[in-house]
């Protein structure tokens, strides 16, 4: 036994060090996990919670044919923990999985506390001594410490990437002008959970203008290139062409509005962020605006005149490491194997895949510990081409982040005609492939 008592140090409360921390514990893994907040913060969290989600409360589609539904349904059978915590502490959003954020932390806080083989403390951390018989898993994240990020630069002798990502803004349901905004969710899918704000043309050339004219605010050492493409800034999108924002996050299909009976121009969702409904989050909306210039281009919006805004769209610089060429395949550093790596800093984005990275990177360390080698995950599952296959191609110089997508998976033998059925085929054939990778790699948890 080392100094600290545990036999593995997790760094960073966040999604993927706490689906880590829980899964290592579940392995039998005695666990110290360490969060810097709220004594030191990031530029976007705004408590001490753990696994305190930063923008969005969307965990995305639940619906198997999506990438994110089948990623899900990937991480429900290998008995993920937070994906439970969300389930609980979901709200209203049509397909979608979103939560209210301060439940779902309240439930990962009270998960980590009913496991004895946790124990969770608040400091920073930037240096990893090595100790015998332990290990790290490093899970702190596109905003973690400057002093870390130079700590993992020289470990690996290579500079850390970045790239940008924004914030949406947040408004009151109470500031809303429900005789304009209606309810509804896209087809129909859903209990009409999302409040919309149809636009005609006129208003849509108005907000357009409005969005192109308005005033950024400065960034650091900001490059348009760095833009993650999933998460472009409303503006950006908007400066990309005039009908850009109709084609993208205000498309109208699937939202007829029920007075008129007619699809409008373009609309501008909704979504509920709290259990309680009080918070809704402006969908496709994150931007770097000056603040002032937020509140006066979405108060033009029709139905947002009076609109209270809880938190205005930011953008951050994320970091993240050269995973093709800086990590080995079980994630960790080849110049320090007691060192692992998960979450976003390893080059997934989006929630639920720093989720699934935090499972399987805790999966690979506690197999290592058993001294049992786990199977690669088969290339035909979203988890196994995302995180075994993606993050270790190195066929780009310039390796960018990536969410779970259906590109990613191989094609399928014989091929199938029409994209919807494509992707149920090629879901089952992942769910398939897991089931059977599972029944495999049991010894795991003996
Ligand atoms: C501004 C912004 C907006 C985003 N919006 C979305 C979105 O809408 N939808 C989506 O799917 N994804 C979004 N992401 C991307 C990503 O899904 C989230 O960042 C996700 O939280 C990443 O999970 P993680 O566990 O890797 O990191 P985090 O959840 O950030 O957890 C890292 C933890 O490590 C702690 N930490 C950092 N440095 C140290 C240190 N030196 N010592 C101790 N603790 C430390 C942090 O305080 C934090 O608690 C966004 C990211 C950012 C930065």
């Amino acid at each position: 036994m080392n100094s600290t008592g545990a036999a593995v140090t997790v760094v960073g409360a966040g999604l993927a060090g706490c689906e880590a921390a829980l899964q290592l514990a579940r392995l039998g893994h005695s666990v110290r996990l360490l969060e810097m907040r709220p004594d030191q913060t990031t530029a976007a969290h705004e408590s001490g919670d753990v696994a305190e989600i930063v923008c969005s409360n969307s965990l995305k589609s639940t619906v198997l044919s999506t990438a994110s539904g089948l990623l899900k349904k990937e991480l429900d059978l290998l008995g993920c923990r937070l994906l439970e915590c969300a389930r609980s502490a979901a709200v209203p959003a049509g397909a979608a999985l979103a939560v209210d954020k301060k439940e779902f932390s309240r439930l990962v806080q009270l998960r980590l506390q009913q496991e004895p083989l946790i124990s969770l403390e608040r400091t920073h951390v930037h240096d990893l001594p090595f100790l015998e018989n332990h290990c790290y898993l490093l899970a702190t994240g596109p905003l973690t410490t400057q002093a870390l990020v130079d700590r993992l630069a020289e470990l690996t002798g290579k500079p850390a990437l970045h790239f940008f990502d924004a914030i949406a803004p947040t408004v009151t349901a109470e500031s809303l002008d429900t005789d304009i905004l209606f309810r509804a969710a896209r087809y129909g899918k859903g209990d009409s959970d999302y409040w919309n704000a149809p636009l005609n043309a006129e208003q849509y050339a108005t907000l357009y203008e409005n969005l192109i004219s308005a005033e950024k605010a400065e960034v650091h050492d900001f490059d348009r290139a760095d833009l993650f493409d999933g998460c472009q800034p409303i503006e950006e999108i908007a400066a990309s062409g005039p009908q850009s924002m109709a084609f993208g996050p205000m498309r109208p299909v699937g939202l007829d509005d029920p007075r008129t009976g007619r699809r409008p121009h373009a609309v501008i969702q909704l979504r509920q962020e709290n259990m309680e409904g009080t918070l809704f989050g402006l969908v496709g909306f994150q931007t770097r605006l000056k603040f002032g210039e937020q509140k006066k281009v979405f108060r033009q919006i029709p139905g947002l005149e009076k609109a209270e805004f809880v938190r205005y769209g930011q953008m951050h610089r994320n970091f993240y490491l050269d995973t093709p060429r800086c990590l080995k395949r079980d994630f960790s550093l080849p110049e320090r194997p007691d060192i692992f790596l998960a979450g976003q800093m390893t080059g997934v984005e989006g929630y639920v895949e720093s989720i699934a990275s935090g499972l399987m990177t805790s999966w690979k360390l506690g197999a290592r510990l058993k001294e049992f080698t786990l199977d690669p995950m088969p290339a035909t599952t979203m988890m196994g081409s995302l995180l075994g296959r993606f993050l270790f191609d190195t066929t780009s110089q310039r390796f960018s982040p990536m969410n779970a997508n259906f590109g990613l998976l191989p094609d399928l033998v014989p091929q199938v005609r029409g994209k919807k059925l494509r992707k149920e085929a090629k879901a089952e054939r992942a769910v398939g492939a897991m089931e059977k990778w599972l029944d495999s790699n049991t010894a795991v948890f003996d």
